[in-house]
């Protein structure tokens, strides 16, 4: 918990300090390594019960009957004995805005990656900020490893306007593919070995989600977020029409700069049902697979953001609230606001890695933010030093516009 406790702390800029209490173990009536699994028999008479669902209403009554409640808390996490049944040789699950998370460990050692055969420890560190992550409200960062490689803005199922052009090249989704965040990769033998035990720590989630978690005050501090709108009346860009360039501080950095911008949002001229598409940028050091390098690089992927229309200002742009909690303790609620999935853009195309999916100093990338039959092309350069004693990424977007694609209404 301490680790997760001091990552998350620097992930949340600092707005973010996890108290705990760990209590137990107790045992469970019944719950054995042999009767672990999805169908849980409880009693012949009321039959089987999710056991899932049987160790989260049943985790706080055993607690309770030592003098402990769960209530008391913001989120609880349960901690199991690992379940080889099929389906349950996990080491962490959580729901989307829930307040519980299942933990199941320790692990045996073939399950796991050679450098968390030693440190059991390190391992839950990481399953524990994954799985609060998802407590938090963020989904999976994905990959479609399709021609395009996240540089298109129709490629995946959520869209309205289904893409046959993407689908027929083939395009397959990994759920857990982005290597830079703990959304993405998580910990299993395949892992490549440049993960050091601690590198799930340089893992951040991305910048967009933790603005939406609460973390950053956007509203006070409105430069911390670079929007570009796409206006659907004038099919342009306002705003940068035709280029616009922006600084970006470090997201990775353990205190924010309010006063300079941390994300970019690039509105493309698709919508889904969980709002409008954006392409997300973000500037933090390429460590994610070699810990030790200290180069900026600028991340991109696409989601989408509900617009804010008839709702209480907050977040910028995404205000989709999915529970709200009040602590017993009278002290604040939490409100939970999801962000993803989450879509990689791929800067190195012609590599089948994601691990270089960042754009280095100098490069460049062309992101199609239209449709399919109306491509509207924005090309991404990212300038070659960093400005202001290497404390900011120049990014530059301009309109490519040429025949048969641009600015034309479809
Ligand atoms: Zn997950």
């Amino acid at each position: 918990m301490s680790g997760s406790n001091s990552t998350v702390s620097k992930w949340s800029w600092g707005e973010t300090h996890i108290d705990w209490k760990v209590i137990g173990p107790y045992t469970l009536p019944g719950y054995s390594h042999k009767n672990c699994a999805a169908a849980y028999q409880l009693d012949p008479t009321f039959g089987r019960i999710q056991t899932d669902t049987f160790v989260l209403l049943m985790g706080p009554i055993e607690a309770w009957k030592r003098g402990h409640s769960t209530r008391a808390y913001d989120y609880n996490i349960f901690w199991l004995p690992r379940c080889n049944q099929p389906g349950y040789v996990y080491g962490g699950k959580a729901e989307i805005g829930n307040r519980e998370m299942i933990m199941r460990g320790p692990l045996p050692s073939h399950q796991l990656a050679a450098e968390f055969r030693e440190d059991q420890a390190g391992l839950f560190s990481a399953v524990v900020a994954h799985e609060m992550g998802h407590m938090y409200g963020a989904y999976h960062a994905s990959c479609i490893n399709n021609n395009n490689r996240g540089s298109v803005a129709w490629c995946d199922t959520h869209v309205k306007n289904v893409s046959l052009a993407c689908n027929t090249s083939g395009a397959v989704l990994t759920e857990y593919c982005a290597p830079q965040t703990i959304m993405g990769y998580t910990i299993n033998r395949n892992q490549p070995l440049g993960h050091q035990m601690d590198g799930w720590a340089h893992r951040a989630y991305f910048v967009m989600s933790r603005i939406t978690f609460g973390w950053a005050d956007t509203l006070r501090y409105p430069v911390l977020v670079s929007k570009i709108d796409f206006d659907h009346a004038t099919d342009r860009y306002m705003g940068c029409d035709p280029n616009c360039s922006f600084r970006l501080q470090r997201s990775d950095a353990a205190s924010l700069d309010k006063n300079a911008s941390v994300v970019i949002i690039l509105q493309t001229t698709h919508s889904t049902s969980n709002g409008d598409r954006y392409f997300v940028f973000e500037h933090r050091l390429n460590n994610t697979y070699d810990i030790r390098s200290t180069t900026s690089m600028l991340l991109i992927h696409s989601t989408d953001l509900q617009r804010n229309i008839g709702r209480p200002p907050g977040v910028y742009g995404n205000k989709k609230q999915v529970q709200l909690y009040r602590n017993t303790k009278g002290a604040k609620d939490i409100m939970v606001r999801t962000y993803g999935p989450t879509f990689l853009t791929d800067c190195t195309p012609n590599t089948s890695s994601w691990d270089d999916s960042g754009c280095a100093l100098g490069q460049s990338i062309e992101l199609d933010t239209g449709h399919e039959d109306a491509p509207m092309k924005m090309r991404v350069h990212v300038h070659p030093a960093l400005l202001e004693s290497g404390k900011l990424l120049k990014v530059t977007l301009s309109q490519v516009v040429g025949r048969g694609q641009g600015l034309a209404r479809r």
